[in-house]
């Protein structure tokens, strides 16, 4: 246990002295999200209570959301697309016991999350690229999709996602970038300060899908964690891994770097659920330690531990 994360257990517990009432509601409510409070761009965690369902299957702003088990309970790892419209919306959950549906269904309010606007200079060619050039983004973003279009049916990732390079990550996902004065766009990863040549460790464990150049990212590794789940690393100097690669955390991708679209050499790691970019700095800060993975599943866990 971090020391962070000991004084974030020492506040929690702090916290839910304070409120009772709020407490009984969080351990009654079969459906519980972490975090709590849901921004534009956050990842979320959602467990539910459903003792004896065979099977639960959720929808939640036009994404389906694929729960496995953990003992008694369901268990999914989701999100909130960063542009996601801010106001109530609503989670559709059901839980399939012993032959009838049970409902779920909870209204899950949208926070705006106040990201930055800045302007970045980068080489013309990536602000208006050549019709050879946009003949190749064409295709790389084909490829792109077909790769994003199929994913592991079962969780390939086990317990907590760690940070991909030993480097400070800096406040940026989110950012509305503009780039050379004139083309916006958001910023929908985090941006680590990685000197030329850091290594670049799997966040967690899963199956490369994309390890080759690409015009805007430049050397891109793209590991799949199943149910949807992507992390992207972008800008190597060097990729040493190869498309259908099965890597565990902490397993090297390569060396960061500065090629595709940049404005000097840094480490861009993004974490895409479903087509949605999430924010990989709150994915990092997720306790998902007492998550099994679906290999797991069949285990029972009479106490299992309570989530904090
Ligand atoms: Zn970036």
């Amino acid at each position: 246990m971090t020391g962070s994360r000991l004084f974030a257990s020492m506040a929690a517990v702090v916290l839910l002295s304070a409120c009772a009432s709020a407490q009984h509601e969080v351990a009654t409510s079969p459906v519980q999200l972490t975090p709590q409070i849901v921004i534009a761009g956050a990842p979320e965690f959602i467990r539910v209570s459903a003792p004896g369902a065979t099977s639960v299957d959720a929808e939640w702003l036009t994404r389906k959301i694929a729960f496995f088990r953990d003992g008694d309970d369901w268990v999914a790892l989701a999100g909130v697309d960063v542009e996601a419209p801010v106001g109530p919306s609503t989670l559709h959950i059901t839980a399939h016991i012993s032959g009838h549906a049970q409902d779920f269904a909870r209204t899950i309010e949208i926070h705006a999350a106040h990201y930055r606007t800045e302007s970045l200079g980068v080489q013309p060619k990536f602000v208006e690229p050549s019709p050879e050039a946009l003949k190749l983004i064409h295709e790389q973003s084909e490829f792109k999709a077909k790769v994003f279009a199929s994913s592991a049916p079962g969780p390939l990732w086990h317990g907590d996602f760690h940070a991909p390079v030993a480097a400070a990550a800096t406040d940026s996902f989110g950012t509305r970038r503009m780039f050379n004065g004139k083309l916006a766009s958001i910023h929908k990863g985090a941006d680590f300060r990685a000197h030329m040549g850091t290594p670049v460790y799997a966040s967690n464990s899963g199956v490369v899908v994309i390890a080759r150049p690409l015009y805007f990212e430049g050397n891109c590794v793209v590991i799949d964690h199943g149910m949807g789940l992507f992390t992207e690393s972008m800008h190597f100097s060097r990729i040493d891994v190869k498309e259908g690669q099965r890597v565990k955390t902490g397993d090297l991708l390569g060396l960061s770097g500065a090629t595709g679209r940049v404005t000097g050499p840094h480490l861009h790691w993004a974490v895409r659920w479903q087509g949605a970019y999430l924010d990989p700095i709150k994915l990092l800060k997720l306790d998902l330690q007492d998550a099994s993975t679906a290999e797991k599943s069949t285990a029972s866990r009479p106490h299992r531990r309570r989530r904090r």
